[in-house]
């Protein structure tokens, strides 16, 4: 963004001038036929005295109409507080309409000094304050130093950016105790004692002996950093802008510029002789600038200040690594802030008491960090301004400053329709509050109506987890698109890195707040890891609303059964409830369902296609490849048919893809940045993804379920079979599936085929943590709708005629777009249940039959296959495979075998 050049300042300074001249102006604008231009004209020159006169009849013959105030009706701008001119030609630039007094229903309100925590408190939702209450806990040099050294018990190695710092009086014999250990390993060092509240380099003192330092009142003593990074020869420190916008979350930007300050006189190490040497050892412009050596920069590249791009292009000229150093800068910011949350975080939702987690904050903050660079390239913080000198004596403190004001001006969103939104805000939560007192007793309520109360309130909950959702998508792609040359570094975009502050975050909870934390440990988690994307909550929202729908259709619903009549596959006969095989017992479907011992998934090397079609199936119509896999065993396919057609919406839904692709890891809008390149890299991405992807429907494609003990052909002929009788086993299998199984084990079953499509991610994707991969997102959404309500999700696969109820419909609610491949291997994963379903139902009857067969002795030579219900049901495998099952289920009585 380009910033406002000192002519424009000048040009507004001019305009002030002619806004003087406003009233004239508007006596001028009552004449009759006045235009424009002679109305500026005539503001400009002097009035002749006579034309004032004849005004002044004309004034006294029509009685002039009441003066009204001109009403404001723009984002109004409440600058008394503060001293700096570049605020104020920022909010004029901006267009906001600046108070003439301390107005404190102001939009933006902006103050050099502290604000009270009251003046917070009486804010409303759609204004905007330039300070954090809490922030003075990392802003005073004395609160900086205890609870960095707080944290830096528990975390020393990640919080060394400190120097060593005791804070006077209380650590005055620590500090002789230190300076005596140094005096006895003849080590030396330099002390520098600076006022706890001090600024501007005012009462600094460098000491040698640390042992003449006295126990003043209100100092801090810190270690001197004696061997700084030099520019020229000379000392410098950075002055680095961090901006935070909300600490209900935390949110962090960097800006991309700041100031380089040098010392005036050239550094040589401390010694006595040179240590009241303020022009060499100090860094501050208010010290040096009293120096005759200070030189006024003409441009950014010379003089005393300069700005940080400079100070990158000559660390990169010089062979430094100036990405290395960047990373400690971002490094020490987060955390120093981290420090600083719970304090934020309290004081904060101590004025806003009310405030909904995640809504807009009232504060916002842009901080100086000083920060020192040694030889190695270690950043040292020195101190943290919360007021920042926005004064803009030289060119280049304007060019930097009104441009870091304009960014935060613009990332801060202030919109004129604020107000009237949070009038209606106010106004509905009123009415809320209301509609809870007056709502019926609960004691009063049956069952049912508890019930539906419940749903109700889970879908309300679910509703505004979705509005909170959506507002936080929102509000990131508003500053992806509207940062300018602010950069957010919290929460971070590198998911390992985010990770690790969360729990650095979590631990400094822990030992600022010692037992209150563990609640807060738990929001942290769940605000800063991103657990609920707009899609899982979508999908339980239907969830809810399909409960809601049996709630009302089933008053006899009350215990969710297998619904067989309404539900199942439509195109065979349910056999009556009361022939409805016994399967084994709940103990034993707990341990055929759970992952360790149950049927897994089997990559295999061929696949011969089969002719055989199964009811109600949705095997894909892609061949399995015959890539040579290692891990494979073979087995002849069985099971090719037909392939359902794919709703209309997705098929629409797959021509809009290039809109999804492009928002990789949620970066899309940085992405649209640099059009050519940008459009470059978006098509290697999208090729690449599309080659992934590709892939990894190849590889589901080859997965089969494994049956424990069996080969990968007797398991394809046991579902073939099961699909054959159809007709016997849908009832016993809904039965198995919705009734016996309770909500953990239909978890785990599905959990069978989520394990391994994860391990197949990772190995194609190659990463570790598929969690944010866009492909496995949407896998999460299929599996949890096969869960759906209570397992009717994947029942309905089963499904030729069901499309209400169908896994599909979850990509025509939401706005995500997927494409032919991705849909394909989400069907491929359907199936996989579906069979993965069969084998752990067949699984189970075996070992159900097994233990009754060798306590009844039945002869089971005599058993024929299931194409027959009389046979069936007294025999639930046919003879081959039960023979095998016989044998395996002694030798493997629980699923022995493993993902692969
Ligand atoms: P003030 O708020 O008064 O400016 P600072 O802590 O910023 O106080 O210190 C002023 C200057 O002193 C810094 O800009 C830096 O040049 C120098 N300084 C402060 N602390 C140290 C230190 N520990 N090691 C080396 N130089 C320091």
């Amino acid at each position: 963004m380009p910033g406002i050049k000192p002519s424009a300042s000048l040009t507004s300074l001019m305009m002030d001038k002619q806004d003087v001249t406003l009233t004239s102006l508007t006596q001028y604008a009552r004449r009759p036929g006045a235009t424009q231009s002679s109305l500026l004209q005539s503001a400009r020159q002097p009035a002749p005295e006579e034309k004032r006169n004849t005004e002044t009849e004309e004034k006294k013959a029509v009685p002039a109409p009441k003066k009204k105030r001109k009403k404001k009706h723009g984002i109004t701008a409440n600058l008394s507080g503060t001293r700096y001119e570049v605020i104020r030609l920022v909010c004029e630039k901006c267009k906001f309409d600046i108070c003439k007094e301390d107005d404190p229903n102001s939009y933006l309100i902006w103050s050099d000094s502290f604000v009270s925590a009251d003046r917070i408190t009486e804010l409303k939702p759609f204004q905007r304050i330039n300070h954090f209450p809490g922030m003075v806990e990392v802003t005073r040099k004395d609160c900086l130093a205890r609870n960095m050294m707080k944290i830096q018990r528990h975390h020393a190695e990640e919080f060394n950016f400190v120097p060593k710092t005791w804070i006077l009086p209380a650590d005055h014999s620590l500090l002789q105790n230190y300076a005596k250990d140094l005096k006895a390993k003849k080590k030396y060092r330099t002390f520098i004692v600076k006022p706890a509240n001090g600024a501007q380099g005012h009462g600094i003192q460098l000491y040698r002996n640390a042992e003449k330092i006295p126990p003043s009142e209100h100092f801090i003593v810190q270690e001197y950093i004696d061997k700084p990074l030099l520019l020229e020869g000379y000392k410098f420190d950075l002055r680095i802008y961090v901006l935070v916008t909300s600490c209900d979350p935390l949110r962090i930007f960097i800006f991309n510029d700041g100031l380089v300050r040098m010392s005036t006189d050239k550094y040589v190490n401390p010694a006595d002789a040179n240590l009241s040497n303020l022009y060499m050892h100090l860094t501050n412009y208010s010290v040096n600038k009293h120096n005759e050596y200070y030189q006024k920069g003409d441009s950014v590249e010379t003089g005393s200040k300069r700005s940080i791009r400079y100070f990158n292009e000559y660390l990169r000229k010089n062979d430094f690594d100036t990405m290395l150093l960047w990373r400690r800068i971002y490094d020490m910011v987060v955390k120093t802030l981290l420090v600083a949350q719970p304090h934020l975080l309290h004081a904060y939702r101590m004025c806003r008491p009310g405030a909904p987690p995640g809504s807009d904050s009232v504060c916002f903050e842009v901080l100086g960090f000083d920060v020192l660079i040694d030889k190695k390239l270690n950043p040292w913080l020195l101190e943290i301004n919360r007021s920042p000198s926005f004064g803009t004596d030289e060119k280049i403190d304007f060019d930097i400053k009104s441009a870091l004001i304009e960014d935060t001006v613009r990332l801060l969103n202030i919109k004129l329709s604020d107000k009237r939104r949070n009038y209606f805000a106010q106004k509905a939560e009123a009415q809320k509050r209301l509609f809870r007192t007056t709502k019926r007793n609960e004691v009063d309520m049956s069952e049912l109506e508890k019930k539906r109360l419940n749903i109700e309130k889970r879908k309300e909950e679910l509703k505004e987890q979705l509005a909170r959702v959506r507002k936080a998508t929102a509000r990131e792609d508003f500053e992806n698109r509207n940062a300018g040359r602010f950069r957010r570094i919290f929460p971070s975009e590198d998911k390992l890195k985010q990770q690790k502050y969360v729990n650095i975050m979590s631990s400094i909870f822990g030992v600022v707040m010692s037992g209150r934390a563990p609640a807060m440990q738990k929001e942290i988690q769940k605000v800063y890891n991103n657990q609920w994307r707009e899609e899982d909550i979508l999908d339980m929202i239907a969830e809810c609303e399909a409960d809601e729908k049996d709630g009302k259709g089933g008053v006899n619903k009350v215990q969710r059964g297998p619904k067989p009549l309404s539900s199942m596959p439509m195109s065979v006969q349910s056999p009556p409830m009361e022939d409805e095989f016994e399967l084994e017992e709940e103990d034993e479907e707990a341990e055929y369902a759970s992952p360790p011992g149950s049927p897994s998934l089997n990559r295999r090397e061929s696949r011969p296609p089969s002719t055989k079609s199964r009811p109600g199936s949705l095997r894909p119509d892609s061949r399995v490849s015959n890539d040579a896999s290692s891990l494979c065993n073979s087995r002849p396919n069985s099971g090719v048919s037909s392939m359902r057609s794919r709703p209309t919406s997705n098929m629409s839904a797959m021509n809009s893809r290039s809109k999804s692709l492009s928002r990789i890891n949620g970066k899309q809008s940085i992405l649209q940045r640099s059009i050519i390149d940008d459009n470059f890299l978006i098509t290697v991405v999208k090729e690449r993804e599309d080659e992934l992807t590709k892939k990894t429907l190849q590889a589901l494609n080859d997965m089969r379920i494994k049956f424990p003990g069996k080969t990968d052909q007797e398991a394809e002929f046991i579902l073939d079979t099961l699909h054959e009788n159809w007709k016997f086993h849908k009832p016993r299998i809904a039965s198995y599936w919705l009734v016996k199984l309770d909500s953990i084990k239909r978890r785990k079953v599905i959990d069978i085929v989520r394990s391994n499509v994860r391990a197949v991610l990772q190995r194609i994707w190659r990463i570790s943590d598929v969690d944010n991969l866009r492909l496995y997102r949407i896998f999460t959404r299929v599996f949890n709708r096969l869960l759906w309500s209570h397992g009717q999700g994947l029942w309905n696969c089963f499904s030729t005629t069901s499309q209400n109820g169908s896994w599909e419909t979850i990509f025509s609610k939401s706005s995500e777009n997927i494409c032919e491949n991705e849909f394909n291997c989400c069907r491929r994963i359907v199936q996989l249940c579906r069979d993965c379903l069969l084998i752990v139902y067949q699984f189970a009857a075996e070992a159900k039959s097994t233990s009754q067969q060798n306590s009844e002795n039945t002869d089971l030579s005599s058993a024929g296959t299931l194409s027959s219900r009389d046979k069936s049901s007294t025999l639930m495998v046919p003879p081959n495979t039960q023979t095998l099952s016989q044998r395996y289920s002694k030798l493997y009585p629980r699923a022995d075998t493993t993902a692969t």
